[in-house]
């Protein structure tokens, strides 16, 4: 497909502009996303990294959090990073008092999963749907998947099989940051999920 796609970064909370730059930097047309009216002109949404909570209920407040589950429902391609893939598990294990996400993706995954010894970290991750060199991963107060459902492919684990990295359809999840390691492979994935959105969308 010609052309650059339009994504939105959810633009609550969190780290936007890291993810703003970085499509930026791959081409893309962004635009950062905040009201319900602003959804239906992307051909993909990042939810950014942040603290999960303050996101869900930011976009209660806005009036987001139907139109962006409608969104999800309706095949919009949507690549959340750590807080980001929180709000796409259908269940979040160690969540605050009432804390919902959006769902989507049929994943329980657990906040603050590595406790205070490891609260951030980096390590070289094998992610073989990307191919060489591994991915530096970094870790902030990440979550880890605890429950992949059978239409969840796995796409990166830990050493010791703690689930990091997942993908169902047009949904991608990652425990850690690319955005903040000039890593652009799970963006230029995501990239193409909206080519194809739009492409089917355009018909
Ligand atoms: N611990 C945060 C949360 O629960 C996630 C941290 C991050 O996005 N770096 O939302």
């Amino acid at each position: 497909m010609a052309g650059s796609p339009r994504v939105g970064v959810l633009a609550l909370q969190g780290d936007v502009r890291e993810h703003a730059a970085l499509l930026s930097g791959l081409g893309a047309d962004v635009a950062l996303v905040r009201r319900p009216e602003e959804l239906p002109t992307v051909d993909g949404l990042v939810i950014p990294g942040g603290e999960s909570s303050v996101i869900d209920k930011l976009s209660r407040t806005f009036g987001m959090q139907r139109p962006i589950r409608d969104a999800i429902g309706s095949g919009l391609p949507v690549y959340g990073t750590c807080a980001g893939m929180i709000l796409l598990a259908d269940a979040v294990l160690d969540g605050i008092d009432g804390q919902e996400s959006f769902g989507g993706m049929d994943i329980d995954v657990r906040r603050n999963a590595f406790g205070r010894q490891n609260d951030s970290f980096e390590t070289e991750l094998d992610v073989p749907a990307l191919g060489a060199p591994p991915v530096h991963a970094t870790f902030i107060r990440a979550p880890v998947v605890d429950r992949v459902g059978a239409g969840v492919h796995v796409l990166a684990s830990l050493a010791d099989g703690t689930v990091v990295a997942v993908e169902q359809g047009a949904l991608l999840g990652t425990s850690f940051h690319p955005e903040v390691d000039g890593e652009t492979r799970f963006h230029e994935r995501f990239l193409d999920r909206a080519r194809e959105f739009r492409a089917a969308r355009e018909g």
